[in-house]
């Protein structure tokens, strides 16, 4: 039987996790081109830690989303034999109010996760790091953890080539052609080379603009900031004495290794708030007023920063949808074309998933989940081809 080609471009965590999707499906014939190398600096799923977190508000949709996903990273686990995700725990400090805090609560009790509402008191005594003052809702689900993200890059890169899956380095795909349906379509490299493929998945993350310029999709590219913390001290701040947290848009893990596996042991810390636009090709700039201002509500929330030295502050970028939902999707002209974009700073922990989903996609098969919320359709117009006319 004829073995479709199929490329991916981009390997970030969802294109590698579509090709070895594909892969453990049987497909034979798959690439990954990637314009950089596996796990390089400025890919959105670079980085030591990302948050598993469950809590999504009363949307049902991706807290059962987290559940389906975190199953197949324990099988990823199974698989290599190494361990990609480690279990915080996830204290959550919100308000009654706050349209967030309790509906997430509501929402995981309900999914069966068994989350824990908590008195000040008992969350005074277990978790003092943090100054509860201006909080009166406290909740924890012992179900949260970090995912070791470089780790699973790699582990990814290794399996799919392990399945017979190609990957190439350092090369940037610069335009591809598809006019004639009944011609494979032909992806232009940077070297003037060229590469034929019969079905192709764009997951190129915040350079999403660079190939699918004239969909004009409403993605706008935000610069984010990961702050690093040091000199904490461990009895209070180590794996398992103190919980990943979300309070007020701000997140952050314990102590681990954060800028390599045996590197210092630091606390790492952000504000999911969207930042200032970016160009991803630019050299990333930081914002002494923007870290300045978060470094502030970081020391309110857990005072003994104060103390701290921020050791590192690191530049990223999200790809942010007009609702924050991703979109995956094939090109409405061109079905043997799909495409992943807005996962809107909150994908990676749906990577294998998201994988899963893109490849069901390729092979025209039924995805795990309902995907229409994810269709580019749901999103009111400009994404529609403008036609240039020619004076
Ligand atoms: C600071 C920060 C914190 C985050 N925290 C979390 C978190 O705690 N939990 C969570 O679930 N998610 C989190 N996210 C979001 C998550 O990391 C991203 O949604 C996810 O990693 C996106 O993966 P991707 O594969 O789409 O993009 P990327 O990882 O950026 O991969 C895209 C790849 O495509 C390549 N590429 C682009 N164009 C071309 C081309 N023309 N030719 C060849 N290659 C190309 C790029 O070089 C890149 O390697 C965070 C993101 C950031 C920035």
């Amino acid at each position: 039987m004829y073995q479709q080609r199929i490329v991916i471009v981009g390997a970030g965590i969802v294109g590698l996790a579509t090709a070895y999707a594909l892969l453990r499906q049987g497909m034979q014939h798959v690439t990954v081109l990637e314009q950089a190398t596996v796990d390089h600096g400025r890919s959105t799923s670079h980085g030591l830690s990302r948050l598993l977190r469950f809590e999504y508000g009363n949307d049902h949709f991706y807290s059962e989303m987290v559940q389906l996903s975190l199953k197949r990273w324990k099988n990823l686990e199974l698989v290599s034999g190494r361990t990609l995700y480690t279990r915080t725990g996830l204290l959550a400090l919100g308000n009654e109010d706050d349209n967030f805090t309790l509906p997430s609560y509501l929402t995981l009790n309900e999914l069966g996760l068994s989350p824990e509402r908590l008195s000040r008191r008992y969350c005074r005594q277990h978790f003092p790091q943090f100054d509860l003052d201006t909080y009166d809702l406290f909740t924890y689900n012992r179900n949260a953890g970090l995912l070791h993200a470089s780790y699973c890059l790699r582990t990814l890169k290794e399996l799919i080539l392990e399945l017979g899956g190609k990957i190439f380095e350092n090369t940037p795909i610069t335009s591809f052609s598809h006019e004639n349906m009944l011609r494979p379509i032909r992806l232009h490299l940077g070297n003037d080379d060229e590469m034929q493929a019969d079905r192709l998945v764009l997951a190129t993350g915040p350079w999403v603009h660079r190939l699918l310029d004239d969909l004009h999709l409403p993605i706008r590219l935000t610069r984010q900031y990961l702050l690093y913390f040091a000199n904490l001290p461990a009895s209070s701040f180590a794996l398992h004495k103190f919980p990943a947290f979300l309070a007020d848009n701000l997140y952050g893990f314990p102590l681990h290794n954060t800028c390599a596996q045996d590197g210092p042991c630091w606390l790492k810390a952000a504000s999911h708030d969207f930042g200032p636009p970016v160009d991803p090709d630019a050299a990333p700039v930081v914002d002494a007023e923007i870290i300045t201002g978060i470094t502030k509500r970081l020391c309110k929330l857990m005072p003994a920063l104060k103390q701290a030295e921020l050791a590192r502050v690191e530049a990223c970028m999200y790809d942010v949808s007009p609702d924050e939902n991703f979109i995956l999707d094939c090109l409405p002209y061109d079905q043997r074309i799909v495409f992943a974009t807005g996962l809107s700073g909150h994908g990676f922990k749906f990577g294998p998933l998201l994988g899963e989903i893109l490849s069901n996609l390729v092979r025209d098969t039924p995805p795990p989940i309902a995907i229409e919320r994810f269709r580019l359709t749901r999103l009111a117009h400009p994404w529609r081809p403008q036609v240039t006319s020619v004076a």
